[in-house]
């Protein structure tokens, strides 16, 4: 499998610097030859930003991904965008149920499922988030917590849509706070979200479908996080922002 490295503006940046980025991004790709043989990466701005650099990748192997979506194809939904919209633009992925939006913005469970099954009918590639808050892991409730995460988010999913989805498992404590999971921490729980696939859908598939660390993933512990067997690539928030900080975590990914 490809290994994913994935990055998530949230609600900064600007046009200029769309403009500055994707040049500085290309050119630090092309120093590291054959990385789209080994490497999915994404970049996911904020809304306003989509169009111009989906158009601004064009012909380049670099995925362009939005931070939400509404669940219908059009309507009285004032403010939101379809995934029609997105695929439109050009973009290819979509984060779905961010710690952000859950705890925001009052994203379910329900609006996540509803959100995964609309956006593969649009063909984009949902990236489902889930993570338990401190106090859930405090009380040894994290592997609950992310466990009724991954059976809300894809209930009802048909066995043959699992091949389009990417999870990512993102402890909320660890989410803009400098504090980063342990690579055990990491892939204790990358291994449970593996086991309830399997059970759900057959070790094959399982086995095949993309779970990415996100949390305070830096060039400094990009490498170790990236060693362990069950994480598959990296939800980047902070350190995505500059091609200093993600172009290092990138090319930790490589190797
Ligand atoms: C995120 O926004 O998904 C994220 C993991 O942020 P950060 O890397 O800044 O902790």
């Amino acid at each position: 499998m490809k290994q994913w490295v994935v990055g998530n503006w949230k609600m900064n940046g600007s046009l200029s610097m769309v403009s500055d980025y994707v040049p500085a991004l290309l050119d630090g790709l092309l120093e590291l030859s054959g990385w789209e043989r080994s490497l999915r990466v994404g970049i996911c701005p904020p809304s306003p930003y989509l169009g111009m650099m989906a158009s601004k990748l064009t012909g380049y192997p670099v995925e362009v991904g939005a931070q939400n979506v509404h669940p219908k194809p059009s309507g009285a939904f004032t403010g939101e965008i379809a995934p029609p919209m997105l695929r439109e633009l050009g973009v290819d992925l979509c984060l779905v149920g961010h710690s952000e939006r859950r705890q925001l913005f009052g994203e379910t469970d329900e609006a996540v499922r509803e959100k995964l099954s609309a956006l593969l009918e649009a063909n984009l590639t949902p990236i489902v988030c889930v993570g338990e808050v401190l106090a859930e892991r405090e009380a040894g409730r994290h592997l609950a917590v992310v466990e009724r995460q991954v059976q809300g988010a894809l209930e009802g999913l048909p066995p043959e849509r699992l091949a389009g989805v990417v999870l990512a498992y993102e402890p909320v404590w660890a989410i803009g706070t400098g504090k980063t999971a342990t690579p055990e921490q990491a892939n204790q729980m990358h291994a449970h979200i593996r086991a309830l696939l399997a059970a759900r859908f057959g070790a094959g598939p399982a086995a095949g479908t993309p779970i990415l660390y996100g949390g305070s993933v830096t060039p400094d512990n990009a490498g170790a996080l990236l060693a362990q067997p069950d994480i598959n690539g990296t939800l980047v928030g902070g350190a995505s922002l500059k091609p200093a900080t993600f172009l290092p975590i990138i090319q930790h990914s490589l190797s």
